[in-house]
């Protein structure tokens, strides 16, 4: 008995043995063959074994990773920490909690992993062994990482972007939309969009968003019940299996840009108008020339007790209105001959003071504020009293306008030197960067409501009804500010009053010439040969007439072509040529220029009611041209031809 158990003994002791062997395998199988890393440590931290897994994500060799303790595979600022939860949970509770950290792997590479300790006995010596069981998490990390930036991106941007549920309650805001909208994250969240939104728009914004997006206008409301409008571009989320489940909204505050293109278009409007009213008032100059003219032609060889004097006197009455009517049409759309010298505004505006109170009026004050550094400009100082003269009319109409009169009648003058800045220029369209010498007039007048503001610079544009206003005021002074490159700005609140301000380039070189002063006009007439070119029929009529009756001997040609063929021919002396500018075939400058070719010291005398580029660049007359505006009247017209004859 005692041999057979001795033979059971041994069987069961093989077998024993035998299942071990099997399951040493199988444990091996399945330790090398787990997807995560798989780790034993000795508890002094040296790698005692580790499976295919583990090597491929630290990157080491087996061979060199068994001469390597666990604490080598990770940076010094782990040691302590992780021996920590060794000691604690591992030693005490048999394992221990999930727990990140990152492993240096070779050539120092940093892995993101996330592991689990366990203590474990060895089968042999019964020693006390760590196994870790290690997860490599980077993909996750850069998922976490990404999706955390995309977060604050979206949280951070200056946009407004909100999500909202297909019902379109708010699901999500970013702070740009709370501060645009001056709501609390929690009065929105959860609440309808119809919060923010003045009507409904379900067939003009969700039905469409919800077949894809949509993009576009629309008016918001902001807590304080202000509208707005926005740009708003809306996207649709889908779940998995394609169901919509949320929409995102981006959206932006526009009222700035929709204020600018609003400005942006009545510069384009004044443009249009302008060249509108130029062609008119060509033409109309034209005509007036030969009406005034012949009134006075008509004059001067009637003696005043003549019984058509009077009706004939009125003709040239009101020929000259509308003479002066076209002038300021002109300056309007920019057509004005100009004359720029450098000028010194204080003493224009110091000059102009007394013309000023005439017009203003005793009980109106006038209180002027010049800064005396100021700046010069380059100006026709003409041009300047005509806008001086135009605004404080206008003053002194808003100011006696007022039924009653809570302040002071008043209106004040003020010089300043002024830099428009590149964030003045963006939100003032038409405006260049720059020094400016600034004329502000302000009035303690009824002011302008919105409505009117809009439309003060268009031409015939007036709220004082057709006896008492023109409409052409602030319409010329539009003109000939633009003219110039200057740039003006009207600030005005109804029943307080209004400051206009008109920003002129500053002149740098301070060569500064004083206007001379106007000669009395005469007839001197003479006895010199003038070649008149001019191709309105009208106008040439009469100035033959003109100058004929001042004496002159009169050569006529209709364009430069016929001019000069009349210079080759005529073998008398040509003692002054007076030609319009533009003409059909041949121009008034081509015609100088040939002319001088053929007389050098030939004597020109320039004529428009125009500028044109042939002759004039930007309105300007080139340096020391002689030169008349039409409509001229015969004294002026006189004065003109012995001025040029004499010098
Ligand atoms: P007019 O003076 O002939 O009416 P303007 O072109 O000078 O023509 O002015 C146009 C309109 O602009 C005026 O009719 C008036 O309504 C308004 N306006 C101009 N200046 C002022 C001002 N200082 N205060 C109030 N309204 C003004
Ligand atoms: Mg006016």
């Amino acid at each position: 008995v005692g041999t057979r158990s001795f033979m059971w003994d041994i069987t069961s002791r093989k077998q024993a043995e035998l299942a071990r062997i099997n399951s040493e395998k199988k444990y091996r199988e399945l330790f090398n063959n787990m997807r995560d890393g798989s780790v034993i440590i000795s508890l002094e931290g040296k790698i005692l074994d580790c499976n295919h897994a583990f090597l491929k994500l630290t990157g080491y060799k087996s061979r060199e990773i068994y001469e390597m303790s666990w604490y080598d595979l990770s940076l010094s600022e782990w040691h302590h920490p992780e021996k920590d939860i060794i000691r604690r949970e591992v030693l005490k509770k048999k394992y221990s909690k999930l727990y990140e950290k990152e492993l240096t792997g070779k050539g120092g590479k940093k892995i993101p992993v996330e592991l689990r300790a366990y203590l474990i006995k060895d089968d042999i010596n019964q020693s006390a062994q760590i196994w870790f069981i290690v997860r490599d998490i980077s993909q996750r990390k850069r998922i976490e990482s990404e999706v955390l930036m995309l977060a604050q991106s979206v949280r951070s941007v200056r946009e407004c972007i909100c999500v909202t549920d297909i019902n379109e309650n708010f699901l999500f805001v970013n702070d740009a939309f709370l501060k645009t909208y001056g709501f609390k994250r929690k009065e929105l969240i959860g609440n309808h969009i119809s919060i923010i939104q003045p009507e409904n728009l379900d067939s003009k914004v969700l039905h469409p968003t919800l077949k894809g997006g949509w993009n576009g206008e629309l008016i918001n409301r902001r807590k304080d019940g202000t509208k707005f409008p926005i740009y708003l571009s809306t996207s649709i989320i889908k779940d998995d299996r394609k169901k919509p489940v949320a929409i995102v909204g981006v959206s932006s505050d526009i009222s700035e840009s929709k204020k600018f293109e609003e400005q942006f278009r009545q510069v384009q409007k004044m443009e249009a108008i302008g060249q509108l009213a130029g062609g008119i008032a060509h033409d109309f100059n034209n005509i007036l020339t030969a009406i005034n003219g012949y009134a006075e032609l008509a004059l001067m060889k009637m003696e005043s007790k003549n019984p058509l004097f009077r009706e004939i006197t009125g003709i040239l009455k009101a020929g000259k209105r509308a003479s002066g009517l076209v002038r300021q049409l002109l300056a309007f759309s920019r057509k004005q001959m100009i004359e720029p010298k450098v000028i010194e505004v204080n003493h224009l505006i110091i000059d102009l003071d007394r013309m000023l109170h005439r017009l203003i009026g005793e009980d109106i004050n006038v209180e002027i504020k010049l800064d005396t550094n100021l700046g010069n400009i380059k100006a026709d100082s003409g041009q300047i009293e005509q806008i001086l003269v135009n605004i404080v009319v206008n003053a002194r109409d808003a100011i006696n306008q007022r039924t009653e009169m809570a302040g002071k009648k008043k209106i004040t003058i003020e010089t300043s030197n002024v830099y428009l800045d590149k964030q003045y220029i963006l939100t003032h369209p038409g405006s260049k960067e720059g020094m400016h010498v600034c004329i502000s007039i302000s009035d303690t007048g009824i002011g302008m409501d919105e409505e009117v503001q809009a439309k003060v610079f268009e031409p015939f544009f007036t709220t004082k009804g057709k006896i008492k206003g023109t409409g052409l005021g602030l319409a010329t002074v539009y003109g000939i500010v633009k003219q110039n490159n200057g740039y003006i700005y009207i600030y005005s609140e109804p029943d307080k009053g209004t400051t206009v301000r008109i920003y002129w380039p500053m002149e740098t070189t301070d060569e500064v010439r004083k206007s001379k002063p106007e000669s009395d006009l005469n007839f001197k007439g003479g006895k010199e040969t003038i070649l008149f070119v001019e191709d309105n029929e009208e106008v040439r009529k009469f100035t033959i007439t003109a100058l004929k009756t001042l004496g002159y001997k009169i050569l006529a040609a209709t364009h430069g072509v016929e001019a000069i063929h009349m210079i080759k021919q005529n073998t008398e002396n040509i003692d002054l040529v007076i030609t319009d500018v533009v003409m059909p075939e041949m121009g008034g400058k081509e015609l100088a220029e040939k002319i001088l070719n053929i007389t050098p010291n030939a004597r020109i005398l320039f004529t428009s009611g125009y500028t044109d580029n042939h002759v004039v660049h930007s309105g300007t007359l080139e340096k020391d041209v002689d030169f008349i505006h039409k409509p001229y009247s015969i004294a002026s017209l006189a004065e003109k031809v012995r001025q040029v004859l004499d010098t």
